[in-house]
């Protein structure tokens, strides 16, 4: 799943957004931002355009913003994402008031947020809750005895089970065995030489000291000198965030024979039954030589290094629900050390996070209900299909691609199946219990139940009607192997979508994510796939050969992007967002261009609808970081940071140079032969 985080027929037909809005339903007079959607007041008009279209844009609001203590960035997206707090805030504090029968989703809701609120139990209940997992951890004298435990959900491994889609027949699903089992993000921060990574290192140190101190472990330095060894012996043996996105090098379909053949030092019987695998006949083995590597580490290395391994890790995935010191030694290091946040944030803003993991569907149908226009739907499904015939009229004339690739692309575009606000059907949670006074064992529960349910389904066809995302998430997505474009409710707000916005703001808001989506479907990683979401190579090698020419091209502009001193962006880790956000762009300009029907736009506050259009999309993109957040997303994260993704996709754009008058000697300016066009 990748996210956001985001033709003659519409000629003629001259479809706009203000057409789409249903009868009957007024939008608001006046747009949230501006007279028109853009928070023109922002702008710094000093900075030419093409010297800095980020800062000409955002200039004022960047020079004057500050990020919220609690935060590791603040911007256009955190501002939306704290309404949907906020909105869902209201919502539990409603269904507080008011009880419901026992057994249902809201009673469910409320109890788990409460379990969450009630700090003064959690305090007294101490260490009890993880006590069985100590003792079944003390308990373990043989290898298999330790994989055993590594098997079930609750404990850390080096590697972690998964169910999706099978690559190789996407109508049902298949298990896979990825890397996992680190306590810091990615390998980068145990193997990267230089200060800034040897003091994420000494934060990790003092925060694996500090957790076996609470646990009460007699030698707690100690401890954990011999889990971070081991833990950098692994991630020596895992795969660098770039290569995981290598859709063949990923996909290894096995039987049990091949499993046991290519990773020996796993006794996958053992490792399986403990979740509810041990009947499965074959599997998906992603990063190979990791899997092997770290597996090989459990002969190599003794027993009681591993039984610290897991007692730290146990208690690192529960800080939350154990006592306070627990709770802050957590945050000192995930939070402050590895992003740079300055304070916790807020109690309840937590419990609407667990709200959100745990039973998403439940508080996403009250949040629908409540917050949901429905006539957002209804523009939303005319704007995805002016995307979609924006694209489908550029594929017509691509110069680069042949007749042959060409019409498998249109063949796959027109299968696109768009998810707008909300799923069909609400997840069913009855078979999950919650309990008023157990916020540990709800975690577990809620974590088995969710496991639980795709594991009884392994026989039974893919559920298309699924969603990845909670209505209520500010973001959006594409599934390769579903073929599917989904726009949760809580992204079709202004800035991003404004039905009492300017049309132009429109498109470079929400045009530009859907064009995002559908991007990916043909970004380096989705044109592996086909229409049906199969793994299959359906490009000539002449066009698969240039594609990959311009894509390098692109690559090369990021890679050049340094936010902060030998830090630069990667280009190919970043390569599928990359493209999505540069195809997205070029299809949503091309929707707006075709939903004017060949008239032209009107004037307002003395901007064209192309400036309009731009302006719009490098606004969605407003946004500060702190630096060791920045850090932490360009190493682990596919997305380029906001101000590269507000900037560069315009770079390439012809359009763009028109509407600003951008010429040889901005900063920003490429040459036509250097601008990639892809999509
Ligand atoms: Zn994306």
């Amino acid at each position: 799943m990748t996210t956001f985080r985001l033709p003659a027929a519409v000629l003629a037909a001259g479809l706009t957004l203000a057409q789409a809005a249903p009868s009957g339903q007024a939008p608001p007079a006046k747009p949230a931002l501006g007279t028109f959607g853009i928070d023109t007041a922002q702008m710094d008009p000093a900075v030419k355009p093409g010297d800095d279209f980020f800062r000409y844009v955002n200039g004022k609001w960047l020079a004057t913003a500050t990020i919220p203590a609690d935060k590791a960035r603040y911007g256009m997206f955190d501002a939306l994402r704290d309404q949907a707090e906020t909105d869902v805030r209201a919502l539990v504090d409603e269904l507080g008031r008011t009880p419901a029968p026992a057994g249902s989703v809201r009673q469910k809701v409320a109890d788990l947020y409460a379990s969450w609120m009630d700090e003064a139990r959690i305090e007294a209940r101490g260490l009890e809750p993880l006590r069985p997992d100590l003792a079944a951890i003390d308990a373990a004298t043989t290898k298999t005895e330790l994989v055993r435990l590594m098997g079930r959900l609750e404990f850390s491994a080096p590697f972690a089970f998964g169910i999706t889609a099978d690559p190789a027949e996407p109508t049902r699903y298949v298990v896979t065995i990825g890397q996992a089992g680190l306590g810091m993000p990615v390998r980068d921060y145990y193997l990267s030489p230089g200060a800034k990574f040897d003091g994420y290192r000494a934060a990790y140190r003092t925060y694996v000291t500090r957790i076996f101190e609470l646990l009460g472990d007699r030698t707690p330095a100690e401890s954990a000198a011999t889990v971070i060894a081991l833990e950098t012996k692994l991630a020596e043996a895992h795969w660098p965030a770039e290569r995981r996105r290598d859709v063949k090098a990923t996909n290894n379909p096995m039987d049990r024979a091949g499993l046991a053949t290519a990773v020996p030092a796993v006794d996958w019987q053992v490792a399986l039954e403990p979740s509810g695998l041990g009947a499965v006949t074959h599997v998906v083995l992603r990063e190979v030589s990791a899997i092997q590597g770290g597996a090989a580490l459990l002969d190599s290395e003794p027993l009681a290094a591993w039984k610290k391994y897991l007692a730290f890790h146990v208690a690192d995935d529960a800080t939350d629900q154990l006592p306070k010191a627990f709770d802050e030694a957590s945050f000192a290091f995930h939070s402050k050390a590895l992003r740079g946040v300055e304070v916790q944030r807020e109690r309840w803003k937590r419990g609407i996070d667990l709200l959100d993991t745990l039973l998403g569907e439940g508080v996403g149908e009250l949040y629908v209900a409540k917050y949901f226009p429905p006539g957002h739907k209804a523009a939303m499904d005319a704007l995805v299909a002016n995307l979609r015939t924006a694209m489908g009229e550029r594929l017509k004339t691509l110069a680069w691609m042949d007749d042959k690739t060409r019409a498998e692309a249109q063949r796959k575009l027109a299968t696109f199946e768009p998810r707008i606000g909300y799923p069909s059907k609400w997840r069913d949670y009855s078979a999950y219990t919650v309990d008023r006074t157990a916020l540990f064992e709800n975690v577990r529960r809620g974590r088995a139940f969710a496991w639980q349910r795709r594991v009884v389904r392994l026989g039974e066809p893919v559920d298309r009607a699924e969603w990845g995302m909670r209505p209520q998430t500010v973001n959006a997505s594409y599934n390769a192997s579903m073929n599917q474009l989904t726009f949760p409710a809580a992204i079709l707000q202004p800035p991003f979508f404004d039905p009492a916005a300017d049309p132009a703001v429109n498109y470079g808001g929400i045009g530009a994510v859907i064009g995002h989506e559908m991007g990916h479907g043909f970004d380096d990683s989705g044109r592996q796939y086909d229409e049906a979401g199969r793994i299959r190579n359906w490009w000539t090698d002449e066009t698969s050969a240039k594609f990959v020419a311009q894509t390098d091209k692109l690559a090369a502009q990021y890679n050049a992007f340094c936010p902060l001193p030998e830090t630069c962006v990667n280009g190919k880790l970043t390569m599928g967002e990359n493209i999505g956000d540069l195809g997205g762009l070029e299809m949503a300009y091309t929707a707006y261009k075709l939903s004017l029907g060949g008239k032209e736009a009107p004037v307002l506050g003395g901007l064209t609808g192309d400036q309009r259009f731009f302006l719009a999309h490098a606004q969605i993109w407003r946004a500060i970081q702190r630096d060791d957040a920045l850090r932490n997303q360009i190493l682990t994260d596919p997305h380029a940071p906001p101000a590269a993704r507000g900037s560069i996709p315009e770079r390439n754009i012809d359009a763009w140079y028109t509407a600003f008058g951008v010429k040889p000697g901005d900063k920003a300016y490429l040459a036509p032969d250097a601008r990639v066009h892809i999509w």
